[in-house]
């Protein structure tokens, strides 16, 4: 078969084939994939988790870090018979990692570069609570600066990321040995000594922890690889009419009129029934009697001086580009210029 598209290479590759060639070219890491959890909970047993946050009522853009390092001072007061755990995950293009801070002793890991900035969050509070399993049973704090971790602990449901699900089952295996665990939310950099020398240990982790990476981050790194390939085959088409309003893929909004919608899209992409309709019925492409060229939709639009004075009316000006009409936000009187024109209705 090899052989029979190798002749043809116009000929269609099967699925296979083509994915057999994009995984070679994606140089995937040979990690573990966790595609499904390990602990899921009885309907009768669902783990109730419960954070506390002593510094909701602060915004992190308006208030001074030296309030912050004051409330958190007086909930240390509170909770001064807790030991404090300072958990932070650390995520940047070729490195993952995340940090545990135990009685001023800081454990750093370094993960999978899959791996989401969510499960290295996650996999940090997890470690944590690893560390302190050895430990007699006593009372504990875990900050972490992961809003969203501690909002996916408390909303658990069957689906939900492995790493968290894991968390809640040692959580509760925990509280059953007669452990004290209160978790905590805390905002990042803004000088709690705790919170940085975690965050300093998952910056510059060495050892490597071995860990399922979740399906959910695998696909999200396959999912940007694939963007990439189409980015790259799209920015080579400088001939496409639609490349030149759209360079960069993405999806656009939709008008609230699918009619409307349709038509839009027939003039970014510069095929329309009046100006290819010949190609069907196999007649002559219509001609512009002034000025004697094919009629295309970027003649229309721009080129054409016959329209010159209706672009003054409803664009303010003569001279326009394809964004300023066609792009992302169309402009507010194309369809109006469009009906003056009378091409509106043979598009
Ligand atoms: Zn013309």
């Amino acid at each position: 078969m090899k052989r029979f598209y190798d002749a043809r290479p116009s000929n269609i590759r099967p699925f296979m084939d083509r994915m057999k060639l994009h995984i070679s070219e994606l140089d995937l890491p040979n990690v573990h994939i966790q595609q499904r959890n390990l602990f899921l909970f009885q309907p009768w047993n669902t783990p109730r988790f419960h954070y506390i946050n002593p510094i909701a009522i602060y915004s992190k853009s308006t208030v001074a870090p030296v309030v912050f390092q004051r409330v958190f001072a007086y909930h240390r007061s509170q909770y001064s018979s807790y030991s404090a755990i300072y958990t932070d995950g650390s995520k940047r293009a070729d490195y993952v990692g995340c940090g545990v801070v135990i009685e001023d002793i800081m454990h750093g890991y370094r993960l999978e570069t899959s791996c989401s900035i969510f499960t290295a969050e996650a996999v940090a509070i997890y470690r944590a609570l690893q560390l302190i399993d050895s430990h007699m049973p006593r009372k504990f704090c875990i900050y972490t600066d992961s809003m969203s971790v501690l909002e996916a602990l408390e909303n658990y449901h069957d689906c939900c990321h492995p790493v968290v699900c894991t968390i809640l089952d040692i959580t509760s295996r925990l509280y059953s040995k007669g452990f004290d665990i209160v978790f905590c939310w805390l905002p990042s950099h803004v000088g709690i000594i705790g919170n940085e020398q975690a965050d300093s240990a998952a910056k510059s982790a060495t050892t490597h922890l071995s860990l399922a990476v979740p399906l959910s981050d695998m696909k999200r790194v396959i999912m940007h690889h694939i963007f990439k390939i189409w980015q790259e085959s799209w920015s080579r088409q400088l001939d496409n009419k639609l490349h030149s309003v759209k360079p960069v893929i993405g999806a656009w909004p939709v008008m609230p009129m699918r009619r409307t919608d349709v038509k839009l899209t027939r003039l970014r992409i510069g095929h329309t029934r009046f100006t290819h309709r010949h190609l069907l019925f196999g007649e002559r492409a219509p001609e512009c009697p002034s000025c004697n060229v094919s009629y295309t939709v970027h003649h229309i639009l721009f080129d054409c001086p016959v329209f010159n004075h209706h672009r003054i009316t409803f664009f303010h000006k003569s001279v326009l580009t394809l964004s300023d009409l066609v792009g992302e936000s169309p402009h507010l009187n194309l369809f109006a210029f469009m009906k003056k024109i009378g091409f509106l209705y043979f598009i």
